[in-house]
């Protein structure tokens, strides 16, 4: 039998989440915790590898968002302010036969070629948001009823039938809400001045660090957690009871951002708990990379066109300093033959799913009960970026350190 070592806390991840919610133990002054990671490198899907000279995300385009200061602040503990650049988003959204059209697509519907801005604004017309239809469940009625036939046709369908590779009316729409409105007004006047109208968000400004790539940040914070971060240790098994990782960790807590699907081999649980979680479902995504400079100035590039297998094209040259060519994001289901440079991400996109809220509640209740807490992009099986994996970790920590420990 191997030795057991107990700690308060054992950690299954080191990408932003369990990272996160390493160090704030450390800050608090709680240095009884081991974090177990399976690969060779912190960061999860946040890490970053230099490909022909220069740094490229394996997980994807991966740019901080701004506008969380506290996790912003505490980031920087780790990777200074003065070591990012800070850029003005420029995205553009490519469509088989027109020019590049900047996004967000419904702001410039007057960059189309004029008897196409003409079927938009006909079906922007006659959407049911705008008509008073009831409002739709289903994703692909959602999309329809939100934006009009036509935007959801040349657009929103097949750039999300390309990202999710599944059938669409098997995603729920209840997380599609933050979706701004299309006014008919707005879009008339739009396509006469031939200038976005009303609305247009705000210019997103992002973080991206001056040298070594997006996983830099990550890998600083694994570095600085010592011995207490054992990378190649992959979870093989947890007994739910005793709360023992691999036979080896025990924790009064587990705090859990791995995925839950894979606990159906490494525990044993509950039936209606075991099939809640083999429920969760997810998407895979291939990161190819791209030796060709884009002459486009943008930083990233949409892409709906169902012809091109990947859905979208990050321009490196634009945002990473000496740096040429960039990276695509395919669906793994779409992918073709690797090219030069290839890095599969098998849990890339947690899935929404009609069921997908009360599967995760059921199984983060459960988990609840045993002192096991899920947390971040798998533990909660949310569409999470990797600022508000820091903040939930920042809030999990605060939560549970405010709450005593039993004695064993
Ligand atoms: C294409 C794409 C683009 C994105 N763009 C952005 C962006 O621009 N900005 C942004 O902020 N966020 C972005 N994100 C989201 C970001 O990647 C996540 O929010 C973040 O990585 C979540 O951190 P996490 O720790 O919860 O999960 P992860 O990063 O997935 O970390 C989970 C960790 O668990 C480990 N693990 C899994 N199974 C086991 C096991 N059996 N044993 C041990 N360890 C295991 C994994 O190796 C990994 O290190 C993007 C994601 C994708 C897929």
């Amino acid at each position: 039998m191997p030795e057991i070592l107990d700690f308060d806390y054992v950690i299954l991840g080191a990408g932003p989440s369990g990272l996160t919610f390493a160090h704030r133990l450390l800050d608090e002054g709680e240095p009884s915790f081991v974090v177990i990671e399976a690969e060779e490198e912190a960061g999860g899907l946040c890490r970053s590898v230099a490909v022909d000279g220069a740094p490229l995300d394996i997980g994807g385009g991966h740019f901080l968002d701004v506008k969380n200061a506290r996790v912003t602040d505490f980031l920087f503990r780790f990777l200074p302010e003065d070591q990012w650049n800070r850029y003005s988003r420029i995205t553009r959204i490519r469509m088989g036969g027109f020019d590049d059209i900047d996004y967000p697509f419904e702001s410039h519907i007057y960059q189309l070629p004029e008897e196409e801005q003409a079927a938009v604004l006909d079906s922007v017309a006659r959407a049911g948001c705008v008509t008073g239809a009831p409002e739709p469940s289903r994703f692909s009625d959602w999309i329809r009823w939100k934006l009009g036939d036509r935007i959801a046709e040349i657009y929103m369908l097949p750039y999300n039938w390309k990202i999710w590779s599944m059938d669409l009316d098997d995603l729920g729409a209840y997380w599609l809400h933050k979706l701004p409105d299309v006014s008919y007004e707005q879009t008339l006047q739009s396509c006469r001045e031939k200038r976005p109208a009303g609305t247009v968000p705000a210019h997103g400004t992002f973080l991206y660090p001056k040298a070594f790539g997006y996983g830099e940040v990550w890998r600083r914070m694994g570095e600085q957690l010592g011995d207490r971060l054992c990378l190649n240790t992959k979870v093989t098994s947890v007994d739910v009871e005793t709360r023992t990782v691999n036979d080896k960790f025990r924790g009064k807590r587990i705090i859990n951002t791995i995925p839950w699907p894979l606990w159906w081999e490494l525990a044993a649980l509950p039936g209606d708990v075991a099939e809640a979680a083999g429920r969760l479902r997810h998407t895979s995504i291939d990161v190819d990379y791209v030796g060709r400079n884009e002459t486009s100035d943008a930083h990233w590039i949409y892409i709906p066109d169902e012809d091109v297998p990947h859905h979208r094209l990050l321009c490196r040259n634009n945002f990473i300093a000496g740096a040429r060519g960039g990276w695509t994001e395919t669906n793994s289901a779409r992918s073709g033959p690797s090219g030069k440079w290839r890095h599969h991400n098998t849990f890339a996109y947690p899935l929404n799913t009609i069921a997908k809220p009360d599967d995760i509640e059921l199984v983060l209740t459960w988990a609840r009960s045993q002192e096991i807490y899920g947390l971040g992009r798998w533990g909660e099986w949310e569409y999470m970026n990797s600022d508000v994996a820091v903040a939930h970790a920042l809030d999990l920590a605060g939560e549970l350190l405010s709450r005593k420990l039993e004695a064993p």
